[in-house]
This record gives C-alpha cells, sequence and structure tokens, in this order.
C-alpha cells in the first residue's frame, strides 16, 4: 500500500521551528486506533492483555498512552522495570520476561509483583534463593528445530529458527520446571514462547497459539497444574515496504479464538487468559524520522548526507532492513532520481536506504523516514560522538509536543564526573 507520512511538510515546519532536525515523532492518533482495534481482536477472551515489549519505544508518554488504552508493559532488565513503575504500572501489569537474569533485576520483579517469565529450569533454584517463588509464574518454551508457515493466501512465507535461539526451554524441563515450582508454592502458571520476528504472515499467531494451547493441555495432564494464561509473545509484523501486505489483526485474533476453542475449551481449559507482549506491531508504523538533507555529492553513485545516521536508527546498517523514505512537501512527485541515503558517521553501512528511487532533492528538504515507531530510537548509540535526537508527539487535536529533549554534549561526558579534573568546555 502507498505509504504517506502522518505529518504534512507545513506541520513539520512548524515543528522544525522550535525542535531543530533530525527528530523521532510518534503519532498519537495511530497509536490508540491501533490499540483499540487489538482489543477488538481479542474481545472474544475475557483476560486478554497487551503488554507492550518496553524495549521497542522506551519512552514515558508513549507508554503512558499505552497505559490509558488497557496495556500493561513486558520488560527485561531493572531499568525497564523502574521506568514501568515510574509510568504508573505496577503488579501483574508487567511481564518480566528476561534472560541471563542478574538477581539484583529479578528482586526488583519479584518486589513489584510483576508476572515473573523464566527462560530456563535452572531459574527455579535462582528463584528460590534470590526472592522466592511468586503464587503465578510462567516459563518460556521453546519447541527447537525451525519453525516454519508455507505460503498462505498472501503469498508470504514465515521461517524462523527456535532451535537456534538462546531462549526458553525444552518441553520435558517445563514439565520439570512446573513440577519443581509448584512444589515451591506455586499456584498458578502461565506459558510463553516467541518463534519468529516480525511475521508480515497472518497466521503466525494462530500457529504459535496451537502449538502453545496443545503443550498446555498436556503439561496440565502431566503435572495437575493449574494454567491461567498463556502468553503469545511479539513478532506480528509490520508492513515496511510499499508492496508487502498489511497483517490483518481482526483475522489474527479470530484464527487464535478458533485454536482456543479447538484445543482449550474441550479440555476444560476456557478460562485461560491470553497475552501478547507486542512491540513492533504497537508501534512501528506510528513513528518516523524527520531528517534535513545537508549535503549532496556525486561520484561513482550519487549521495544524499542527512542530519541524522544510524545511531539514531540502527536498524538498514544492523540487518540492512528496509524503511520507506519520503521527501516532505514532494509526496506526488515523480521519483526520478536514484540515490544512497547516508548519515555523517565513519562507517560505510551508514545508509538509510541504498539506490533507492526518490524525486530529486534539493538541499535542506525535509525527508521523512517511514515505520520507526519501535526499535528505532530505542537501538539508538553514540559512535562518532553522534549525540541521540529528540523525541516528539504528534498529537490527536494536530499539537506537538517534546517528549524527551535532544542529548547534549553535557550528557554525552556526564560518565566522567567521577573525576574532579576532567573539565570540557561544551
Ligand atoms: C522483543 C520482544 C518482544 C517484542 O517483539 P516485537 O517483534 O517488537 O513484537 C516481545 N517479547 C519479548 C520477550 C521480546 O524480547
Amino acid at each position: 500500500m502507498k505509504k504517506t507520512p502522518f505529518l504534512s511538510l507545513e506541520k513539520a515546519q512548524e515543528i522544525v521551528k522550535e525542535i531543530p532536525t533530525p527528530f523521532h515523532i510518534y503519532d498519537e492518533k495511530g497509536i490508540r486506533e491501533n490499540c483499540r482495534n487489538l482489543y477488538k481482536a481479542f474481545s472474544w477472551n475475557k483476560g486478554f492483555k497487551e503488554y507492550f515489549a518496553v524495549k521497542a519505544t522506551p519512552n514515558p508518554y508513549i507508554m503512558k498512552i499505552l497505559k490509558e488504552e488497557g496495556c500493561g508493559v513486558d520488560c527485561s532488565t531493572i531499568t525497564e522495570l523502574v521506568l514501568s513503575k515510574a509510568c504508573g504500572f505496577s503488579g501483574t501489569d508487567i511481564m518480566f520476561s528476561s534472560n541471563v537474569t542478574p538477581e539484583e533485576d529479578m528482586q526488583k520483579a519479584y518486589d513489584l509483583g510483576a508476572y515473573i517469565n523464566i527462560d530456563d529450569v535452572n531459574f527455579v533454584p535462582f528463584l528460590k534463593r534470590v526472592c522466592g517463588v511468586p503464587k503465578t509464574v510462567c516459563c518460556r518454551y521453546n519447541p527447537g528445530g525451525v519453525f516454519q508457515l508455507s505460503a498462505s493466501e498472501d503469498g508470504v512465507q514465515v521461517m524462523d529458527n527456535p532451535g537456534e535461539a538462546k531462549y526458553g526451554m525444552t518441553e520435558e524441563q517445563m514439565e520439570k520446571a512446573f513440577v519443581e515450582l509448584k512444589e515451591a508454592g506455586a499456584e498458578h502458571f502461565g506459558i510463553h514462547a516467541f518463534l519468529a520476528s516480525n511475521t508480515v504472515s497472518n497466521d503466525y499467531y494462530g500457529e504459535l497459539s496451537g502449538i502453545l494451547f496443545e503443550l498446555a493441555v498436556r503439561l496440565k495432564n502431566k503435572t495437575g497444574v493449574h494454567i491461567s494464561f498463556i502468553n503469545l509473545s511479539g513478532g506480528i509484523g509490520v508492513d515496511y515496504r510499499e508492496d508487502e501486505p498489511k497483517t490483518d489483526i481482526m483475522f489474527i485474533g479470530d484464527s487464535v479464538r478458533k485454536k482456543f476453542e479447538e484445543i482449550l475449551v474441550p479440555n476444560g481449559m476456557g478460562d485461560i487468559s491470553i497475552f501478547a507482549e507486542l512491540g513492533r506491531y504497537m508501534l512501528a508504523p506510528y513513528g518516523g524520522i524527520v531528517a534535513t538533507c545537508m549535503h549532496q555529492k556525486h561520484i561513482y553513485k550519487e549521495y544524499l548526507g542527512l542530519d541524522a545516521c544510524a545511531a539514531n536508527l540502527m536498524r538498514p546498517a544492523m540487518y540492512g532492513s528496509y524503511h520507506h523514505i519520503t521527501v516532505l512537501g514532494k509526496e506526488n512527485e515523480e521519483r526520478t532520481e536514484t540515490y544512497d541515503v547516508t548519515g555523517g558517521l565513519c562507517e560505510n553501512n551508514d545508509k538509510f536506504a541504498i539506490d533507492r528511487k526518490l524525486p530529486k532533492v534539493e538541499n535542506g528538504d525535509l525527508l521523512f523516514i517511514h515505520d520507526t515507531g519501535a526499535h528505532g530510537f530505542s537501538m539508538g548509540y553514540n559512535y562518532n560522538g553522534k549525540l541521540r535526537s529528540a523525541e516528539v508527539l504528534l498529537k490527536e487535536d494536530g499539537s506537538f509536543s517534546l517528549i524527551r529533549r535532544a542529548e547534549t554534549m553535557k550528557d554525552y561526558f556526564a560518565t566522567f564526573d567521577f573525576q574532579d579534573d576532567f573539565k570540557i568546555d561544551c
């Protein structure tokens, strides 16, 4: 589908007068509508809850919007737990899905009363030693092998490799963990798995839920425990490319309902709550980067040089990911030129796009990089002394507000504050 930015050139120019480029901007209206549709798609399940994966967009203003829409949060570190608490999340509004967990992180999750999702059977004695076993506890499953969905009606194939993934435990270990946790006082159990990332196929969640529901029945029959929730985790993808299909959340919700009624209900497990831990699906399309084209050069190829760089959006450099780009105000102009769109890091992979067709760009033009609302700002870094950008919220009424200021050199040098004799003029 044709991609149009959620803000116009005029709006961008108005913002740039107050907040210089580059910055990440988020669309409150889009975030709320998408959230409501997700809840509608799973409204057949009484206990349904989305635990937003904080790592995708760890901004308190965004997290509060999601909280107002009924979401909880999924954390994996003490820092994310502390941030979530500051945003008003508490108790079972928080899912703690960590791995290689430090003691103090586990203790914090326990103290907050979060749902603890353990990554390994060896975490049972670890829990007992560090904080104790909570009344409700979740275990993360890894089926091993290769997870594959054949090309469906929408022509999209899904393949990922759980057998090579460090997360979760085998079915035998799940069973052992359930028994040991029960002996240690746990009364209610959850099951969690994350098998494939950024799936644009509508069949992923249905397939995954079938696997987990059958596992739940086997585990209940073998161990006699009460399973209270099944966490389908993240992985629902978004259409980064214009020619990719958009995921159909109503279809996805319904495919999970069918498996629920087919597998869980006949086994007397119809009271199970379905949880999700979506990050990308909740935010990616509702965030973008606004950057200015500062320089152009013509050597063996044509290059655009932006004031944003891979330190603001790592995905293209790290995964070769595609992010659509629109030249604001030139939405309807023909894409006659072919550019590499670059940032200023001394790294040749600092390219937002390679051989991208765009309309003719002038220095000073504002470019909009699409779908950066999840795993965008949050993966930012400071290589080459590049500073993290501001984050801006475009509100429902069309006004905007700063929701994180840009870093300054002072922030960059702040970790040298243990030395009195080190002074930098900035
Ligand atoms: C990253 C992550 C998510 C979110 O994944 P998305 O691809 O953004 O939906 C959910 N759960 C866990 C445990 C994760 O690590």
